[in-house]
């Protein structure tokens, strides 16, 4: 058991002070200061300092110099333990568009990887986020689209059952012809099915998020806003995302790709509880690399590290970001966003929509002890992964 005293527990709905929090792999209990800290307990003193809930991350590719596509043996190990470091307690591991045999066998490695559990000093992975194939050529950002691809009940069949069953999300283009066949797979699956990657205007995702399209990937990066096709003007995604209360968004918040008036926007229309702060993170997140590879290591496409993101070298396109969730927290602090709604756009928002805030996203009694201690100015000091310690 372990007795966490004079911390400010940011739960995230609610800011306490003057508790102890108590856990072991489950947080058992939040009690006033003054009552009896169980015998046998550590007891790490916060010194007013601020504790959260683990970060959640619903879209992310790699980090340590690995990608989640990678076919060494520790590749998915060496993404986990860099991002448990940083904050994320459980993530959505992310694939990209790439060669059939590529993304087969990747997420054949990610389901028996999420079979086999949660590896000592890394995150949890709560399931598999596609990321394509099915998007549009026109709004492809740094994916690598050849050819289109449009779905078929055969493939979305075979993909899942390569995954084990652990596809939770999976990001398309509503334009494209054969997505009413994916809305109802999805759905049917309880899968997450998010407009990405989409040169879509407003009619159109405004039709597809009743066929049940609920959530919009990384928003303001390879979406549409308002625009002409041919004489005619549109809306575009962004202002179907602001006008549908029940679409949720995510902001890749690392402080390159969303400016800050952009990010207050979104909190401003949308709010905490339907915005989550995402890393987008490639291979090179936690590392020092100038160059690096997006994607799979042997099919990927080569990208330069500059001013803390990853570009396309003809500097056309940025190319996933290098941000871990701790910088997506500190970034939207920075940018005036208030304490509990950053926070709760890091933890509860997004465990809410991967669809696993019974167990995730919040310091109360019995979910998972995904524990984050911070100083008094907002540094990360500790990290907790079921109540177990993430050691450097
Ligand atoms: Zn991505």
């Amino acid at each position: 058991m372990i007795a966490v005293v004079n911390g400010v527990l940011v739960t995230p709905d609610r800011v306490l002070k003057g508790k102890t929090l108590l856990f072991d792999e489950k947080i058992v209990a939040i009690r006033d200061a003054d009552e009896p800290i169980p015998g046998g307990a550590r007891i790490i003193d916060a010194a007013g300092g601020y504790v959260l809930p683990g970060f959640v991350d619903l879209h992310v590719h790699g980090g340590g110099g690995a990608d989640f596509l990678d076919a060494d043996p520790d590749a998915i190990e060496t993404v986990l333990k860099t991002h448990a470091k940083h904050g994320t307690t459980s993530l959505l591991a992310t694939t990209l568009t790439c060669p059939d045999e590529v993304l087969y066998a990747g997420i054949g490695r990610l389901g028996d990887a999420i079979e086999n559990g949660t590896p000592e000093g890394g995150s949890e992975i709560l399931g598999i986020h596609l990321e394509g194939p099915y998007f549009a050529a026109a709004s492809k950002g740094a994916q690598a689209i050849t050819e289109q691809k449009i779905p078929t009940e055969k493939e979305l069949n075979e993909l899942y059952a390569l995954s084990r069953g652990h596809i939770v999300r999976f990001d398309a283009a509503p334009e494209l012809p054969g997505m009413d066949l994916f809305a109802d797979w999805t759905r049917e699956r309880g899968i997450l099915a998010s407009i990405g990657h989409s040169a879509a205007n407003a009619e159109t995702a405004l039709a597809y998020y009743a066929k049940g399209f609920s959530h919009i990937t990384h928003l303001y990066c390879s979406t549409t806003t308002e625009h002409k096709e041919g004489q005619t003007v549109h809306g575009g995604i962004v202002e179907a995302a602001y006008l549908e209360d029940g679409f949720t968004v995510e902001l890749i918040a690392d402080g390159k790709h969303i400016p800050r008036e952009t990010m207050l926007l979104c909190f401003k229309i949308k709010g905490a509880k339907k915005t989550a702060l995402i890393t987008d993170a490639m291979r090179a997140a936690g590392t020092e690399a100038k160059e690096s590879i997006l994607g799979e290591k042997n099919t990927g496409t080569p990208v330069m590290i500059e001013d803390g993101v990853a570009k396309l070298f003809d500097r056309s396109s940025f190319a996933g970001s290098v941000g871990t969730m701790d910088v997506c927290f500190a970034t939207a602090l920075r940018y005036g966003v208030p304490l509990a709604d950053a926070a709760e756009s890091c933890t509860l928002t997004p465990a809410r929509i991967a669809g696993f805030a019974d167990r995730k996203g919040s310091l109360d009694v019995g979910k998972d002890a995904d524990v984050l201690l911070f100083d008094g100015e907002r540094n990360l000091k500790k990290v907790f992964v079921g109540g177990k310690e993430i050691k450097e």
